[in-house]
């Protein structure tokens, strides 16, 4: 037997797993007792990995070769790889000569490894000549990343798991750490059980697995973070709680920041986030002056129409309080997926560029024109993700290439999305599982390799940057997805550049990983001191790790300073807005989405394991039990769930975790499950035929996280 140690591909947490194989196939995986993510510890995903993994199961959902589909809606058929490679190639040349560079999109995931996008980047970017590269990131951590830089100056979370040990108040806002973050969770319990005095906060609209944690809870209505983090902070001036020492020395912007929040009184707040005065007091108390304050927060704050300003104003609360920078005390975003971070690092985003570089400015374009060699760097900001779909839909894009990400299940307005892929001229889409949704929209699929199968590395939400391995070779004729982008890219450099040296010579992850540590020489994600042989040595680490360190650091901030032009950290002094789509008259629900403990993303994955629908068997929408009465409903009855933009038939469910006017519907259900029609009687699927495409003005990440619903029986 064989034993690689890897990680897991599902959430940010990002646990080492040993994988056990005979060399061919995946026989087993257990807990890495080594990893510093989950000493050893895996959750039902993480545990199950090796069955999804299955011959048989492969077999029945993976993408085993290239396939073309001559004509749409016709089934495709296999093709070589060359005939594949070359098509891709041709098409998108073709359409870049005649429509220029910005009528391709890529489309990427918070689920590659950093090789592969940096790969995609540079090709985008370096090659093409166009910045519409894009990622499922951006409905994931998009506001985080604003927020970060807003407040903070770079995108980089301050604190680290370890910091969970040592706080003496845990604020979780907007995170149902419980089942999408399960082995930081099992820390946070563990913390708890270690000492009984720590308070834990929770602020989540529903009473979710994560709030049965908490000294006190704060059922906040939806949208209205904004709303009481400035009310907190209004507390703390009143009550003398702040850190007037942190703020004169670390500080700027306070008294613009102080004069707005003078306006949100305990009573307004009280009022607008229907929360109860005391229970105000009692959270701006233990946040302001309990020894170290950590906020662990997810896409309830990001997946919003205010979501930079939630993410910035939530920070105000550690810069006001001096909770940032030492042990236990910090702002700390948790990472959706397993390489959101990484994806960032290597500038994989329509607004960024490699190592933290900011697309927007001259000096960053062109260190990275001279870092690939290229004449320059585009200036034209890149299509965000639901501008790609809507200029593809609008005729404007005409090649998307789309890879290990399934944007016909996961975006919101999927009729937007739909039109999308039908308008576009080519449609490229680089799976490992043929059961994507999107697959069925392609042109030309490209048979991905997947966990298990992969070289390359992973960059979890504590800046931790661990090794991914390959255990056993590629499924099929499967290629690795940095090697399908650098053979287009070459194709493409022989219509693009003719004549002039490649500017993708790399034969292994690491040669590109070389390429990408040198791009952070001196960024604030320096890690020139790391390496691919120090990974294997040493283990995972955490950036920045300079050339000459012997090790990363665990925290940011410990000196406040700020990498800013002043050295200061920023206060935000944004007011709160309400929601893109509030609920009304004709659809007076606010319907939620979120994860399920034993599901992941669209189910390519943990769809194909009977076990994993042990814990929540079949969609629901969920509804508070006098929401249930007052409609006549029963729990298993079937109701109509209609947004603005479509509609979908599902079984409804009483929950005392929903308040009354609100519903939930788990994210994971694909057609198979959950099927609708939008207004013109087209088919439609999933919960992301409701959700509304509005979307942040700074982080341009979408409001997932609330529609406004009728629901009515069926
Ligand atoms: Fe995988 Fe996340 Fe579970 Fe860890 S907590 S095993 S990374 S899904």
């Amino acid at each position: 037997m064989k034993e690689t140690r890897s990680t897991c591909p599902y959430c940010g947490v990002g646990c080492g797993v040993i994988i056990e194989s005979d060399g061919t196939q995946i026989t087993g995986v257990r807990g890495d007792p080594d990893h510093p993510a989950n000493f050893g510890k895996l959750c039902t995903k993480g545990a199950t990995l090796h069955l999804t993994a299955a011959p048989g199961i492969a077999r029945q959902t993976r993408l085993l070769r290239p396939m073309r589909r001559l004509q749409r809606g016709l089934a495709p058929v296999a093709v070589t790889w060359d005939a594949a490679l070359d098509l891709a190639a041709t098409e998108i040349g073709r359409i870049v000569r005649t429509h220029g560079p910005d009528a391709v999109g890529l489309y990427l995931s918070g689920q590659l490894l950093t090789e592969d996008y940096y790969i995609f980047n540079k090709l985008a970017k370096g090659l093409i000549g166009t910045n519409n590269v894009d990622t499922n990131s951006r409905l994931c951590m998009s506001s985080a990343v604003s927020g970060y830089k807003l407040t903070l100056g770079a995108d980089a979370p301050p604190a680290c798991y370890d910091d969970v040990n040592h706080a003496q108040c845990l604020f979780i806002v907007g995170s149902n750490a419980a089942y999408a973050h399960p082995i930081l969770f099992r820390r946070i319990e563990a913390a708890k059980q270690q000492n009984p005095a720590m308070k834990v906060i929770v602020v989540d609209p529903r009473r979710t697995d994560t709030a049965e944690l908490a000294d006190l809870y704060l059922p906040l209505q939806p949208g209205t973070d904004v709303m009481l983090f400035h009310g907190l902070l209004h507390i703390m001036l009143w009550e003398g709680w702040t850190d007037a020492a942190y703020i004169a020395a670390h500080t700027s912007g306070f008294h613009e920041l102080k004069a707005l929040v003078r306006d949100y009184t305990p009573e307004r707040v009280a009022q607008i986030c229907g929360l109860k005065h005391d229970d105000l007091f009692q959270a701006a108390q233990w946040f302001a002056t309990s020894a170290a304050t950590l906020s662990l927060y997810c896409q309830g704050l990001n997946q919003s129409s205010s979501g930079t300003a939630k993410n910035a104003t939530l920070i105000n609360l550690h810069l006001a309080t001096g909770q940032i920078g030492r042990p236990g005390a910090g702002p700390f975003s948790l990472t959706g997926q397993p390489n959101a971070m990484g994806g960032r690092e290597v500038g994989g985003m329509a607004n960024l560029l490699s190592a933290h570089r900011d697309l927007a400015n001259p000096v960053h374009r062109a260190e990275v024109a001279a870092l690939w060699g290229v004449p320059d760097v585009p200036s034209k900001p890149g299509k965000t993700a639901v501008e790609m779909f809507q200029a593809a839909a609008d005729g404007e894009i005409k090649a998307l290439w789309i890879v290990c990400t399934n944007p016909a299940q996961s975006m919101p307005d999927q009729a937007l999305v739909r039109r999308a892929l039908q308008r576009a001229e080519f449609v490229v889409v680089q799976e490992a599982y043929a059961t994507a949704a999107t697959c069925d929209f392609a042109d030309l699929l490209l048979a991905a390799t997947t966990w298990g199968e992969k070289e390359g590395t992973v960059t979890n939400s504590e800046r931790r940057i661990s090794r991914a391995r390959a255990a056993v070779p590629p499924c099929g004729d499967a290629r690795h997805d940095w090697r399908i982008a650098v053979d287009v890219a070459r194709r493409l450099e022989g219509q693009l550049r003719p004549g002039q040296p490649s500017l993708f010579p790399y034969e292994t992850p690491e040669s590109i990983w070389n390429e990408h540590r040198e791009s952070t020489r001196g960024r604030d994600l320096d890690i020139t001191g790391l390496s691919y042989a120090m990974l294997e040595s040493a283990g995972p680490q955490f950036w920045p790790l300079r050339e000459g360190e012997p090790t990363g650091k665990a925290r940011l901030y410990e000196d406040g300073v700020f990498p800013t032009a002043d050295g200061k950290a920023r206060f935000a002094a944004l007011p709160w807005k309400p929601l893109a789509e509030p609920r009304e008259a004709r659809f007076p629900f606010s319907l939620t989405t979120g994860r399920l403990r034993d599901q992941w993303h669209g189910m390519t994955r943990t769809g194909t394991l009977g076990r994993l629908f042990g814990h929540v068997a079949e969609p629901a929408v969920q509804l508070n039990p006098q929401d249930m009465e007052r409609r006549g409903l029963k729990d298993g009855d079937l109701v109509y769930v209609t947004s603005k933009r479509g509609s979908i038939v599902v079984p409804v469910q009483s929950s005392a975790a929903l308040q009354p006017t609100q519903a939930y519907i788990a994210m994971h259900w694909g057609a198979e499950y959950l099927s609708g029609r939008n207004n013109k009687g087209e088919p439609l699927a999933g919960v992301n035929a409701l959700t509304t495409s509005a979307h942040c003005p700074t982080s341009k990440q979408p409001e997932l996280k609330h529609a406004a619903v009728q629901i009515l029986k069926a």
